[in-house]
């Protein structure tokens, strides 16, 4: 593949972004903050706002990182510069599809396999809230991943640990819980959202105005949430969602709802479980990732960027 140092390149594509990536001063702020970052070192922001400040077009979109990404926006939020890698990512994605460098059916298979991913995800925390910190094999992942969350089937019957739970009550009313009028925004945003059954903001923010502290507190999904901000930046009656999550995470450890030491095996399971994703996306697009036969883009960079 060539390399193309092209500033023309970096203008259009800034144009085409306004990530306002030519703001980047290799701070790393982003990368420090990255939720898959943090977990497996494999995908540096920075490293995205690179390419596309120095112009390298193509080597942007044949990027397995921009693949990897959670689209989270966590990196947006933390730069002081207010520049905004993951609108880059998502543009690099597009330009990846609509060149060709990525099949519009390896697209498909991608975001299939991000949305069974939560699932593990909520597996593996299940297994953690009941003791099991075994290591997640490729039998585990390929079971977890085909197997869908179990139904609740409890009926909600009784309010009354809300009343009861005085630091419950406290951080609802501090998220401002009761404005939330079930529209729905906070999880059409949420990051984590794709499959409804394994974490839907809103039906926690509903669990919450019910008054549901027990239910909520071994809840599994609690900690599938990636503490974004998305559903707090997005509500229209500026419920705090996120923190709201937050507090009842704090809740359920000080309270002794989850065992002593379930953080830490909560966090070690999940950096399995982000790597393992990483290697199957690798796997997924190794084959299905530039240009054919062709060394490089076959078509006049200028038209694709
Ligand atoms: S959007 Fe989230 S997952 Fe993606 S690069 Fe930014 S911080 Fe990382
Ligand atoms: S966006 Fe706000 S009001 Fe709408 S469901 Fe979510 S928390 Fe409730
Ligand atoms: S902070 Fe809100 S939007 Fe982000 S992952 Fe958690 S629930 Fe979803």
């Amino acid at each position: 593949m060539t390399s193309h140092l092209n500033p023309a390149i970096r203008q259009r594509i800034e144009q085409a972004t306004g990530a306002d990536s030519t703001m980047c001063w290799n701070c790393s702020s982003c990368d420090a903050e990255c939720p898959v970052e943090i977990a497996t070192d494999r995908l540096r922001p920075q490293r995205i706002v690179r390419f596309a400040n120095i112009g390298l077009f193509e080597e942007l979109i044949v990027s397995p990182e921009i693949w990897y990404c959670l689209t989270c926006r966590r990196c947006n939020r933390v730069c002081p510069n207010l520049v905004k890698p993951e609108t880059l990512i998502r543009y690099a994605r597009a330009a990846a599809i609509r060149c060709g460098a990525v099949s519009y059916e390896t697209a498909r298979a991608y975001y299939d396999l991000f949305r069974r991913f939560q699932r593990v995800r909520w597996h593996a925390v299940h297994h953690c809230l009941h003791g099991d910190d075994g290591p997640i094999s490729a039998a585990r992942w390929h079971s977890w991943l085909d197997t869908p969350i179990p139904d609740s089937t409890a009926s909600i019957s009784s309010q009354r640990s809300f009343k009861s739970n005085e630091p419950f009550r406290q951080a609802a009313k501090a998220a401002d819980m009761s404005m939330c009028f079930t529209c729905g925004e906070c999880s059409s945003a949420c990051p984590v959202a794709g499959e409804r059954s394994v974490f839907d903001p809103r039906f926690i923010f509903r669990m919450v105005n019910l008054g549901l502290a027990e239910e909520l507190l071994k809840l599994p999904s609690l900690w599938l949430c990636v503490q974004c901000g998305r559903c707090t930046e997005v509500c229209p009656q500026r419920v705090d969602g996120c923190g709201m999550i937050a507090s009842l995470r704090e809740l359920a450890v000080r309270e002794g709802k989850v065992e002593e030491g379930f953080v830490r095996r909560v966090r070690d399971a999940q950096k399995q479980i982000f790597a393992r994703l990483l290697d199957e996306i690798d796997e997924l697009l190794g084959l299905n990732v530039g240009f054919g036969n062709q060394a490089s883009c076959p078509v006049a960079l200028a038209e694709c960027v």
